[in-house]
């Protein structure tokens, strides 16, 4: 039987890593903490953080759970027209079924001139990131976006 004594912190002995919550345009720091393998341990505030201070608000303090979570999603998943089930589908055929789509709404719908000025647009299509997505990964798809032509482009991230 182990004595209180002996009990240790399940980070004892972990990596310690300076991160940033990915989440929002605040950029609180954060300490990430690996074992040996490179298997994170845990995710909790930066004391050192100038803005926050070692605090998480309730979306950077569930960064450990959306990364180590067994009841998370790890294939993709297609519900066909009328259906009440999903399916698991290859990445790769959803990508292409999204593309195909994308590039089929984009023709239908893409405005080159309104009243008699430029505007090369679509309003056929608009983004909408979700809170998970990172700065990078929100740039990444601004400029996707931008590209294509599409003009509403939101976040639920102020970004
Ligand atoms: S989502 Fe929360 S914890 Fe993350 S940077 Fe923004 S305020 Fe900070």
């Amino acid at each position: 039987m182990s004595e209180t004594i002996d009990i240790t912190a399940r980070i004892a002995g972990a990596e310690k890593v300076v991160s940033v919550c990915p989440y929002c345009a605040v950029g609180c720091s954060t300490l990430a903490y690996v074992d040996d393998a490179g298997t994170l341990l845990d995710v909790e505030g930066n004391p050192e953080s100038p803005i926050s201070g070692g605090h998480l608000c309730p979306k950077g303090s569930a960064i450990f759970g959306l990364t180590v979570n067994t009841a998370r999603w790890t294939t993709g998943k297609y519900r066909a027209p009328y259906s009440d089930r999903w399916e698991d589908r290859p990445v790769p055929w959803l990508m292409e079924r999204i593309a195909r789509r994308v590039k089929a709404t984009r023709d239908a719908t893409f405005v080159r001139e309104v009243d008699g000025k430029r505007v090369n647009h679509t309003l056929g299509i608009a983004s909408l990131g979700g809170a998970t997505f990172g700065v990078e990964e929100n740039y990444l798809l601004g400029k996707l976006m931008h590209s294509l032509g599409v003009v509403s482009i939101e976040n639920q991230a102020r970004i």
